[in-house]
C-alpha cells in the first residue's frame, strides 16, 4: 500500500521541489499543492514510518502532539489562528499518501466542508 520512500521523505530530501513554511528536527510543513482552502497546508512527521494518524496516536504520541502544536503554530501565522485539522485515513477516506500528514485548513472555510 505505501511506496517507500514516500513523495513527503523526496520532498524532506529536497528530491522534489515544496513550498516549505516550516521545519524541524522531527517535523515539516510545505503547502499542498492542489490547495482545497485560500490556506492549506500540509504538516508532516520527518518519519515515514507513520502510515496514518492512528498509528501515529499508538506509537508516538508526543509527535503527533508536535504536528498538533506546529499546526496551530501556522494557522497563527496564515490564518489568523483558525483552522481545520484534517487526518484522512483509508484510500476510501480519501488518504493517497500514506506517510502520515495533517491538512491544515484556513480562510474562510464554508460550515460543512469536511474537505477533500
Ligand atoms: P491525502 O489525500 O490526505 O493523502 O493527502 C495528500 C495530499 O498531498 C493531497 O492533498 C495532495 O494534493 C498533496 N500532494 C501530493 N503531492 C504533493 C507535492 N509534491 N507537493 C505538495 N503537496 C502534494
Amino acid at each position: 500500500m505505501s511506496d517507500s520512500p514516500s513523495i513527503f521523505t523526496k520532498i524532506i530530501a529536497r528530491e522534489i521541489p515544496a513550498d516549505i513554511v516550516f521545519e524541524s528536527d522531527s517535523v515539516i510543513a510545505f503547502r499542498d499543492i492542489a490547495p482545497q482552502a485560500p490556506v492549506h497546508l500540509l504538516v508532516v512527521p520527518k518519519t515515514e514510518e507513520f502510515a496514518n494518524v492512528a498509528e501515529l496516536a499508538v506509537g508516538n504520541p508526543s509527535l503527533l502532539a508536535e504536528l498538533v502544536a506546529v499546526a496551530q503554530q501556522l494557522a497563527m501565522e496564515h490564518t489568523g489562528g483558525q483552522f481545520r485539522l484534517i487526518f484522512n485515513t483509508g484510500e476510501n477516506a480519501g488518504q493517497t499518501v500514506f506517510h502520515v500528514h495533517a491538512h491544515v485548513l484556513g480562510g474562510n472555510l464554508e460550515e460543512g466542508t469536511l474537505g477533500h
